[in-house]
């Protein structure tokens, strides 16, 4: 392994990925179906993988990475597990879709409402996107009210109405928000910095009886992983009672990673109550597009068609991504929870150890198994410092890593994610790596 910095890669390391990049461009807006993907905040050619096994991606050019980023986290168990693709196998051979309902949805649903107490019925749709546009319509069908608080760095899917100050591609590309988004739309999105409580009561002694919902991030993992501050979930959940608003939690990420229960297992049951509304994905799907919202049963009887707020999918609840979801989620069992911590915390004390060996300045969060690297001094409590960070640094630790083959998130504002099946040789071959990685980040270009 060299011992020198390695430089940015470039096109001639992965000759099959910059060739699909070349097609896919011609074809595709920036050759990718989601921008982060794009490699712009690190520079470099996106790797196109052809396969993945276990904790290992195979790219076009036959090069292999460990992933730390195990599709955003939903490949929990790792590439292709035996359990989840005989799942799979096995539904898809009934048949793909049929447009009405089947067993398998009934049973993923079963599956979360048995594990997150406070949600008594779900509605299964296709992508985390869909679940937060689909809870805040409902929440602004039950109140009557229209106004949507978010806070900034969190991210909830690219629906209008959130886009506001969100984290993730968003925070990537330094974007102050979406064009195309109606200032209508966006007007009513009061958007409040993260773990600022007096920052909320203002906003609610100011317009409370407009106010439909908050909508938060169990623990934000989109600006990097910003756990909330203890007492502020608690203190969501008073101001939202306190004045008939609906409190949202969105799980996407964190759901059925964090715990066996989500975030919610971490943190709650909460004095004040429970979140309203739950949005999952991700996990839930196994690696499918399969997503959910759910909570109250009062709250969740005002959907069409039992209520008047509509909602559909064609392909939600589909045989097929529901059998590999519950197949995932029956593979969480305590112990792939107890290998996510161990692996996390093994790569994690590394990376700690290795950049301070470096001296780059780096703070280390967590959520559950779920930390990121902050590459900045001091804790991260919300969107401000969390974009105050060294970028730089970032971006030639990502390239020394992904030329030694190790695939991080290529943007300094995700969280890393592992899984069950990083085994020893995995955790080993990531540790190896750090050390040229470090060096690499402490050397400005
Ligand atoms: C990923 C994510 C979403 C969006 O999910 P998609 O399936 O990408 O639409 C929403 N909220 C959170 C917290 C997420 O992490």
């Amino acid at each position: 392994m060299s011992s020198q910095p390695l430089p940015v890669q470039t096109a001639s390391d992965a000759p099959a990925s910059a060739a699909l990049l070349a097609r896919a461009s011609e074809v595709i807006p920036g050759g990718v179906n989601s921008p982060v993907r794009a490699f712009r905040a690190v520079g470099g050619t996106p790797r196109f993988m052809a396969s993945g096994s276990g904790p290992w991606l195979t790219d076009a050019d036959g090069k292999r990475y460990v992933d730390l980023i195990c599709s955003w986290g939903p490949m929990i168990l790792g590439h292709a597990h035996p359990d989840v693709l005989a799942a799979v196998t096995e539904a898809a051979a009934r048949g793909f879709s049929f447009g009405t309902p089947s067993e398998n949805e009934v049973r993923l649903a079963e599956e979360i409402v048995a594990r997150v107490e406070p949600v008594e019925q779900v509605r299964l749709v296709n992508s985390g996107t869909e679940a937060t546009m689909s809870a805040i319509r409902l929440a602004r069908g039950f109140t009557g009210r229209d106004v949507i608080v978010k806070f900034a760095g969190c991210y909830h899917g690219h629906v209008d109405a959130l886009l506001a100050s969100a984290g993730s591609g968003v925070a990537t590309f330094a974007l102050p928000d979406s064009a195309g988004v109606p200032r209508s739309s966006a007007g009513e999105t009061i958007v409040l910095p993260y773990n600022d409580l007096p920052a909320l009561e203002a906003a609610f002694a100011e317009r409370g009886h407009e106010i439909a919902a908050v909508i938060t991030e169990a623990a934000a993992g989109n600006m990097g992983v910003v756990p909330p501050a203890p007492g502020f979930t608690e203190g969501l959940l008073r101001v939202t009672r306190a004045n008939g608003a609906l409190l949202v939690s969105d799980e996407v990420m964190t759901g059925f990673r964090c715990s066996a229960s989500g975030f919610y297992g971490l943190e709650g049951p909460y004095a004040a109550g429970a979140p309203d509304l739950f949005t999952f994905g991700k996990v839930m799907g196994g690696g499918f597009p399969t997503a959910a919202f759910g909570g109250r049963a009062d709250v969740m009887a005002l959907l069409a068609p039992q209520g008047p707020v509509y909602q559909a999918g064609t392909l939600s609840g589909n045989p097929v991504a529901s059998a590999a979801g519950l197949a995932t989620l029956q593979g969480c069992t305590p112990a792939v929870y107890e290998r996510l911590d161990v692996v996390a915390h093994a790569i994690a004390d590394a990376v700690a150890s290795e950049l301070s060996a470096a001296s780059v300045p780096h703070t280390i969060q967590w959520a559950g198994s779920m930390f990121s690297v902050f590459f900045r001094d001091g804790a991260v409590t919300g969107y401000d410092d969390a974009k105050d960070q060294d970028t730089g640094a970032f971006r030639r630790f990502f390239h020394s890593m992904l030329g030694q083959g190790v695939h991080l998130p290529p943007s300094a504002f995700e969280s890393w994610f592992v899984s069950a099946s990083h085994d020893d040789e995995a955790v080993d071959h990531v540790i190896a790596a750090l050390p040229a990685a470090a060096r690499a980040a402490a050397t400005p270009d």
